[in-house]
């Protein structure tokens, strides 16, 4: 904290309906506090993305990432634009450099499903998940993501697993999965890798096994992930936290969201020791730009990632509380049915759904 109690948020909107969705859960951010009390939240506008890339050849100054690195957190918008690529014909991802630039290693991705949303799966099991993937997101096979191909005839990607790198984000894990458990959940951790092909993936493996040891008390399992991609869609509610390379979990976070009926309910975040990025799954999607039609939820439930972290770095029940307020708000908005985003057929997109969650952040304790 900068100023007493005073919370710094770097604010970073980004492109597209990142945003149209910031403003909106700044003010539902500054809602929850105000009720909480005893803290204050100051934002640092950040411009980063492909329109500042389009505008200035830069799509993350420096400026911009050590304004990010010195706040007490980030909250992401989403950034990138289809047509805006760099001149090689790679995207313009800032989102992933500032990870990397931060050590942001444990990538965060929760799935839940909320009663009164249409879901695509038919089982009333389905309505009620409740299961986290940690992705791990400095190494795995984008390791050597902006590295050169150094052949003509072949293209070439390593999957890199490094020790330290999987050490901490296996206790990473299973301190998660510990604090789930106190919350009445399961308190089981599975680890999805393909151990039983690549050699890389037996090292994880077997890492994994070593950390689980010290944790006695949380069930850890493990699944290979072609095993995970039909447990996903078959019987999703026999999960409760799961944990895998950068790539496996970039996918299975994309059938994560699938799940939840839409990206526009898919939270975030990135942690790292000492920073730690919020931002909601989806992409920038140009294609309702501009519409009215963004579903801001998952912005929203970052949010709520957000002061819930807040909370336990700087061990405040009032931020910990405003998050969970925040989270109420969302699963009570959505819990009567009438409220459906136009991303799941229905007709309620960013205003009437900022305003009934603020309603019912209104009417949470
Ligand atoms: P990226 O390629 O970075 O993933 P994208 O926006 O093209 O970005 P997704 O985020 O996967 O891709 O989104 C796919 C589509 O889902 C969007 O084009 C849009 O139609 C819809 N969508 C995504 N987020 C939302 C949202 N918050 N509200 C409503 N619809 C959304």
């Amino acid at each position: 904290m900068s100023i007493s109690n005073e919370v710094r948020i770097a604010v970073m909107p980004g492109d597209g309906i990142g945003e149209e969705i910031m403003a909106p859960c700044l003010e539902l951010v500054n809602q929850a506090a105000g009720q909480a009390g005893g803290f204050s939240l100051g934002y640092d506008h950040i411009e980063a993305g492909a329109g500042l890339y389009l505008r200035t050849g830069e799509d993350l100054p420096k400026s911009a990432l050590e304004g990010a690195r010195a706040a007490d957190a980030i909250l992401l918008g989403a950034m990138g634009l289809p047509d805006v690529r760099y001149p090689d014909g790679r995207e313009i991802v800032p989102q992933i450099d500032i990870r990397e630039e931060l050590d942001l290693y444990a990538g965060i991705r929760p799935v839940p499903t909320f009663p009164g949303l249409p879901v695509p799966l038919a089982d009333p099991r389905a309505q009620n998940l409740d299961l986290i993937l940690i992705r791990e997101s400095t190494e795995g096979l984008f390791a050597e993501r902006t590295k050169p191909q150094e052949h003509d005839d072949m293209g070439v990607d390593k999957m890199i697993v490094t020790r330290p790198a999987s050490e901490r984000l296996f206790k990473f894990a299973f301190k998660l999965t510990e604090r789930r458990k106190q919350q009445g959940k399961e308190g089981r951790l599975t680890c999805v890798d393909k151990a039983n092909v690549l050699g890389s993936m037996a090292f994880f493996r077997s890492v994994f096994d070593e950390i689980a040891a010290d944790y006695p008390e949380i069930t850890a399992d493990h699944c290979y992930v072609d095993a995970m991609a039909l447990k996903l869609i078959r019987n999703p509610w026999d999960n409760d936290v799961l944990v895998t390379e950068n790539m496996f979990g970039d996918i299975l976070s994309d059938a994560g969201a699938a799940l939840m009926g839409g990206m526009g309910m898919a939270p975030s975040a990135d942690i790292g020791d000492d920073n730690a990025v919020f931002q909601p799954c989806h992409g920038t999607a140009p294609d309702i730009a501009g519409t009215g039609k963004a579903n801001p939820s998952a912005m929203i439930l970052s949010a709520a990632m957000m002061l819930d972290w807040l909370g336990d770095t700087m061990d405040s029940d009032a931020m910990r509380d405003a998050g969970r307020m925040l989270d109420a708000a969302v699963l009570a908005a959505f819990s009567t049915g009438d409220l459906v985003p136009y991303e799941m057929g229905g007709n309620a997109g960013l205003k009437p759904i900022t305003d009934r969650v603020s309603a019912m952040l209104k009417k949470v304790s």
